[in-house]
């Protein structure tokens, strides 16, 4: 590609920007390589997809979208603060929870400040980063997550934003109760630690943070969700985060006063009622994991064992080889060379056809090597 024209007059950090590489969509694939029936495990979206209420409730607000939607979002919210148990001046909506990590450095980042994130983290906080012009500084990962001791060993008078997605994607670790907390006890007050939880809801385990009790102790933390992953609504793009009320008034100064539309908002109030979905989307993600896990130690293929709706294998040679011959297959996973993982692939769980015929089909791609 030849130099961008106007690269010489964009912000020092817009000039270091690449684009964010997306998963391959299945029409893309489809189009490209002539196959048919082609699945898709690499964007952690939930295979079920979103509930039928859902889908139903934006039928019926369809007619309404010549309407601007409520700015303030008074129904979600109302639902969200009876379902979590937080008043909604904590609550602030986003067009997607990517939304509300831009809105937090927009608030508080520019080139004179340093943000904290770890190696292997998610690959929108280094890019947010630098279109603040902000520096960032990645901690070297411990096991393959968060170091928190590293981490908080790194603050300085420049440091103001910290980004930690709990669990991690790509690599699906996961960090405690104690330990996050002994951690935000650890920070001093002109930091702001950013608490990414878009797959808190698949977590199943006894010592993962009861994040929200902390709200009340640590001012200077957001917590992000999102609607694209256990509740099936990745295209309609909505999120939310939970703040002290100070930070959530800044960060609705920056919000866009109409950033989430009408279908998005009926979609996750009509979700957040169904809740027998949601238990079985992770019924299908709990047997879903165990098959692929069981079909790695198999096939004698190393993970990192993950908490989520995505699993990261290491398939013991350059992953690109393989994932080129999983798209002849039909069959799109993620590569993470970008990441720093040129050796491994995520892989999203899917019900449990798409599990078999991923299956198979790495099996025959391996045999075939
Ligand atoms: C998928 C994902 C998100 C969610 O992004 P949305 O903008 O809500 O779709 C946020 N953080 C991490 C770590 C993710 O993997």
């Amino acid at each position: 590609m030849t130099e961008n024209l106007f690269i010489q007059f964009a912000s020092t950090g817009v000039q270091s920007l690449t684009p964010y590489q997306p998963g391959k969509p299945i029409e893309e694939l489809e189009r490209e390589y002539g196959v048919e029936n082609a699945i898709k495990l690499a964007s952690n979206e939930n295979s079920l997809g979103p509930s039928p209420l859902a889908l139903k409730a934006m039928d019926y607000i369809l007619k309404g979208v010549s309407r601007y939607p409520d700015g303030s979002g008074f129904l979600l919210k109302s639902a969200l603060s009876s379902h979590l148990g937080v008043n909604p001046e904590y609550i602030t909506l986003g067009n997607g929870s990517s939304d509300l990590l831009d809105f937090i450095a927009r608030i508080f980042i520019s080139e004179s400040y340093e943000v904290l994130y770890s190696q292997y983290c998610f690959a929108l906080y280094p890019l947010l980063t630098k279109i603040q012009s902000a520096q960032g500084r990645e901690i070297p990962a411990k096991n393959f997550g968060h170091d928190l001791t590293a981490m908080a060993a790194a603050i300085s008078d420049r440091t103001r934003l910290i980004y930690i997605a709990n669990p991690n994607n790509p690599t699906g670790t996961w960090l405690s109760h104690n330990e996050l907390e002994s951690f935000l006890d650890s920070i001093p007050k002109h930091v702001f630690v950013v608490l990414d939880e878009a797959y808190y809801e698949y977590v199943d385990e006894e010592n993962y943070p009861r994040s929200i009790n902390w709200l009340n102790r640590y001012h200077n933390l957001l917590i992000t969700r999102t609607f694209s992953k256990v509740y099936g609504l990745a295209g309609l793009r909505i999120g939310y985060g939970l703040s002290h009320p100070d930070l959530a008034d800044l960060m609705n100064r920056v919000r866009p006063p109409f950033n989430v539309n009408n279908l998005a908002l009926a979609a996750a109030l009509t979700g957040l009622e169904d809740q027998e979905h949601i238990q079985r989307s992770l019924k299908v993600n709990r047997e879903g994991m165990k098959q692929l896990v069981e079909a790695f130690t198999q096939l004698g293929l190393a993970y990192i064992p993950s908490v989520g709706n995505f699993i990261t294998v290491d398939m013991g040679r350059p992953a690109r080889v393989v994932y080129e011959s999983l798209l002849r297959k039909g069959v799109i996973v993620r590569p993470i060379a970008n990441y720093g993982l040129p050796n491994h692939l995520r892989i999203t769980v899917g019900t449990r056809e798409e599990n078999t015929f991923f299956i198979q089909s790495v099996r025959q791609v391996l045999e075939a090597i």
